[in-house]
C-alpha cells in the first residue's frame, strides 16, 4: 500500500479532474487509488478518468490493482483443461465484429453431427479436461432440441464433464425458434446438462453501439434478462466485455457498471473476461467503420480497471488467445489472476484473423506464471483448486 505521505507528493501525480452536481471535482489519482483498496466502490466517473490515463500513470493503475488481486484472489495463477467444440459456423445473423460466420452457399462451412461431436468429447477425455465448452452459430434450421440434443449427446459421451455452454443469444435464438420462454430453454437446456453458460453475446452492452457492430443481437435489456434468469436458476455464468472497436470509453463504464449491478444481484458471474477485439477479417473493420483493435494501454488498463471497479468479482481471466501470451502475462500484474483455458480447437478468433489460438499448453502457462514469481495451478471452470 502507498505511505499517506506519497498521496500528494509524486510528480507525475495524474489531476482526475470531473464534475459532480456542477462542482469541479479534483483527486490525484493515487489519493483515488489508495481510496479503492480501502473498500471505496470506485464511481463510473472515476472508472472514466482511469480509462484515460495514459503515459505511466498506466504502471501505477495497473499496480493498485494488482494488489487489490492479491488480496482478494491470492497469489495463484489458475487455468483450466478444457475443449472448444463449434457445432456449426451457419449463421443467421451477420454480426460485423464476427469473421467466423457463415451463409449457405458460403464456401468452409461446416456441421458437426453427433457422431463427430462425440469423437471431439472422447478425445477431451483423453486430454484429460474437465470442461466442454460449446457455442456457435446460430443454424437457421436449430430449435430449442437442436441445443439440448448436443448437450445431451456430450453428456453420454462423458457425464462427468463440466458443460460450459450457450450464451443469451443462443438462449433467445432457441427460445424464438420453439416458441417457448427463456426461462423454458434455460431449464430444458440445464435438465440437458447445462451447467454453467458463456457470458458472450454481451459485447458492449450499449444499444447506440450494438446497433453498429451486431444489430441482430438481443439488446442489452433482454440480455440482462436472460443472464439474470440463468443465474436465478443455478447456471453461473461468466462475464465478457468485446472491446477496441468503436466503443468509447464512456461505453466501458457503462458497460462495467452494468456487470456490476447484476452481480450486486446475483452473484452468478464466475468471472470477468475482457476480449479484446480481433479485427482483420472482420466486415467492420474492413468497411473502416471500426478500429484496428485495442492498444496495449488499453488492453492493461481493461484488465486493471476492471480489477478495480469490479469489486465484487473475485477471478478476472485475461485471454491468451484474444492477446498472445505475452501480454496475457503482463495482464496478470495488471488484475488478472486467471489464464483461461487450454481450449484445444479454436475457430472464433483464428475466423477473425487471430493466430496461434488452437492450444495452450500448461507448460508454457506455468513458465510465465513461474517468470513473475507466482504458482500455476489446475481449477475446475466454477474455480475449485485441483
Ligand atoms: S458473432 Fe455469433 S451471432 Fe454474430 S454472426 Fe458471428 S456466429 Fe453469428
Amino acid at each position: 500500500m502507498r505511505r499517506e505521505n506519497d498521496r500528494f507528493t509524486s510528480p507525475h501525480a495524474l489531476q482526475l479532474v470531473w464534475r459532480t452536481r456542477g462542482k469541479i471535482v479534483d483527486r490525484t489519482l493515487s489519493v483515488v487509488l489508495d481510496d479503492v483498496q480501502g473498500g471505496h466502490r470506485l464511481s463510473g466517473k472515476e472508472a472514466l478518468a482511469l480509462f484515460k490515463t495514459r503515459d505511466r500513470q498506466v504502471w501505477e493503475i495497473a499496480a493498485a490493482a494488482d494488489e487489490v488481486r492479491e488480496a482478494r484472489a491470492g497469489n495463484a495463477v489458475t487455468y483450466v483443461r478444457n475443449q472448444n467444440i463449434n457445432v456449426t459456423n451457419l449463421c443467421v445473423n451477420a454480426c460485423g465484429f464476427c469473421g467466423y460466420s457463415k451463409k449457405p452457399g458460403d464456401e468452409g462451412i461446416y456441421f458437426h453431427d453427433k457422431a463427430a461431436i462425440q469423437k471431439k468429447v472422447a478425445l477431451a477425455g483423453k486430454r484429460k479436461c474437465t470442461e466442454i465448452c460449446t457455442v456457435s452459430g446460430l443454424h437457421p434450421d436449430f430449435t430449442a432440441k437442436s441445443y439440448t440434443d448436443v448437450y445431451r449427446w456430450i453428456r453420454e459421451a462423458a457425464p462427468g464433464i463440466h458443460l460450459h455452454a450457450s450464451n443469451p443469444m443462443e438462449v433467445a435464438y432457441a427460445a424464438k425458434k420453439s416458441r417457448m420462454s427463456t426461462v423454458e430453454v434455460l431449464e430444458a437446456m440445464k435438465e440437458a446438462g447445462l451447467n454453467s453458460m458463456c457470458g458472450t453475446a454481451a459485447e458492449i452492452l450499449v444499444d447506440d453501439i450494438r446497433k453498429k457492430i451486431c444489430k441482430e443481437k438481443i439488446p442489452t435489456k433482454e440480455w440482462v434478462r436472460i443472464i439474470t434468469e440463468a443465474h436465478g436458476l443455478g447456471i453461473p455464468s461468466t462475464a465478457t466485455i468485446m472491446y477496441g472497436h468503436c466503443e468509447t470509453d464512456r461505453d466501458r463504464v457503462k458497460h462495467l457498471g452494468i456487470l456490476r449491478d447484476i452481480q450486486d444481484e446475483t452473484s452468478g458471474f464466475t468471472e470477468f473476461v475482457p476480449l479484446s477485439f480481433i479485427h482483420m477479417n472482420t466486415p467492420i473493420f474492413r468497411a473502416g467503420n471500426a478500429r484496428a483493435g485495442a492498444t496495449g494501454r488499453e488492453d492493461l488498463l481493461m484488465v486493471a480497471v476492471g480489477r478495480l471497479f469490479l469489486d465484487n468479482f473475485k477471478n478476472i481471466q485475461v485471454s491468451w488467445v484474444k492477446e498472445g501470451i505475452k501480454m496475457a502475462q503482463l495482464s496478470l500484474i495488471a488484475g488478472a489472476n486467471d489464464l483461461g483455458g487450454t481450449v484445444f480447437e479454436e475457430s472464433i478468433s483464428k475466423g477473425a484473423g487471430a493466430t496461434n489460438t488452437d492450444y495452450l499448453d500448461p507448460v508454457e502457462m506455468e513458465r510465465v506464471a513461474e517468470d513473475l514469481g507466482r504458482t500455476l495451478r489446475r481449477r475446475t471452470t466454477l474455480y475449485e483448486l485441483l
